[in-house]
């Protein structure tokens, strides 16, 4: 077992890797400073960066294999010559680059090379990627930067060009169906409905697995076709679509900010009865300032999500209209499914796609998230 095997149907990445990684151990064609991860929500983009920076700073053979204690400490996040950046609001500010590129300038402390993994590179602000791009042209020799990112297109082509590419898959079902099963120990028949409904999403199918309620709102958001019979009906779908979201947004942000404020208050020095030293209001405000932020964020992303899955249902609605020898997403839903298909043509699920995919760009344009979606279940009702 290597750092490796926990890349879940990305062979051919794994290979690419080991290969620079045995490359770079030799000192042969010279290492190349920056890469960039790329691949689908859920691919494992971060997983596959943070494996290589392991096998890099790894001190035994093979590389990365998943015992030292250089390895350990890679994929803990605490090994001293790899920084790991996970921008928590909509942008990353420039300030927070240019200390950035100080830090990763230094020579490692111990380990072979000063890793940066830098998670969602795509939400640099623009002169937050002029900062990076500096850095990126001239490398310290000891200096390797892992970007990750959607896409390539999600960064500036200056960038873009400068790094080595790393593309991962959407992973396959049956190879998510394995992981689950074996090692999460879900049952198979609903490990395979979740990979299916997950779409390669890792996380995702994770989650469907192990929480009910994860499944009952992705059922709530399947129903809502079946819905909108009427403008009273459909108001009252947009309604509880954008509530659920809110709701599990919620849930998301209270549990990752409770644990954050608690082990911030406690290394800022509180005392036995809850009481912060002077000038600590700053650094929690701060913290408070980044939460909110982020809780945005949350809220924006499940709502997206939520309308990927209504997406998933009006594609499956037209691989069953052409008779596409595809699996469905949505396997699970056949009595929905083929309900509709009797009631809406092909040309109705398209136009329904469409808009679906009108909505999305709305909000993330900032758009009043009820106005949207009401405006997009009206045209779900009649499209
Ligand atoms: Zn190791």
């Amino acid at each position: 077992m290597t750092v490796f095997d926990d890349l879940v149907g990305q062979r051919p990445v794994v290979a690419q890797l080991k290969a620079a990684v045995a490359a770079a151990r030799e000192g042969t064609g010279g290492m190349t400073h920056a890469w960039l991860f790329t691949g689908p929500p859920g691919s494992g983009r971060e997983a596959a960066a943070s494996a290589f920076a392991a096998a890099l700073q790894c001190t035994e053979e093979p590389a990365g294999c998943g015992y030292c204690a250089a390895c350990h400490q890679v994929l803990a996040g605490t090994h001293a010559d790899l920084e790991v950046v996970r921008p928590q609001g909509l942008s990353y500010s420039v300030r927070a680059t240019r200390e950035l590129v100080l830090r990763a300038a230094a020579r490692p402390s111990g380990g072979r090379w000063q890793i940066v993994l830098f998670e969602d590179a795509d939400r640099a602000t623009e002169a937050a990627a002029n900062a990076l791009l500096k850095a990126i042209e001239e490398p310290p020799p000891k200096t390797v930067w892992l970007l990750c990112a959607p896409s390539p297109d999600d960064l500036v082509m200056t960038i873009r060009s400068r790094c080595r590419l790393v593309t991962l898959r959407t992973p396959p079902v049956e190879d998510v169906t394995a992981l689950l099963v074996q090692r999460d120990g879900v049952e198979p028949e609903l490990a395979r409905v979740c990979a299916q409904a997950a779409q390669g999403d890792i996380a995702r199918a994770r989650q469907l697995a192990g929480d009910p309620s994860v499944r009952a709102r992705r059922a709530d958001v399947l129903a809502v076709p079946a819905r909108l019979t009427a403008v009273g009906p459909a108001a009252l779908a947009a309604e509880s679509l954008v509530k659920t979201a809110e709701e599990e947004a919620k849930a998301m942000s209270e549990q990752l900010n409770e644990s954050e404020t608690a082990a911030m208050r406690q290394a800022l020095g509180e005392s036995a009865k809850g009481r912060m030293p002077r000038g600590t209001a700053g650094a929690l405000k701060d913290l408070e300032d980044r939460q909110k932020s982020r809780a945005t964020r949350i809220k924006r992303d499940a709502l997206d999500r939520a309308l990927l899955d209504l997406a998933s249902f009006y594609r499956d609605l037209l691989a069953l209209q052409f008779g596409a020898r595809v699996p469905l997403v949505n396997g699970d839903r056949s009595r929905e499914l083929g309900d509709q298909a009797r009631r809406i043509t092909p040309e109705g699920a398209l136009r329904r796609l469409d808009s679906i995919m009108a909505c999305r760009e709305r909000l993330a344009a900032n758009v009043n998230p009820l106005l949207a979606v009401e405006a997009l279940m009206m045209e779900l009702r009649t499209g």
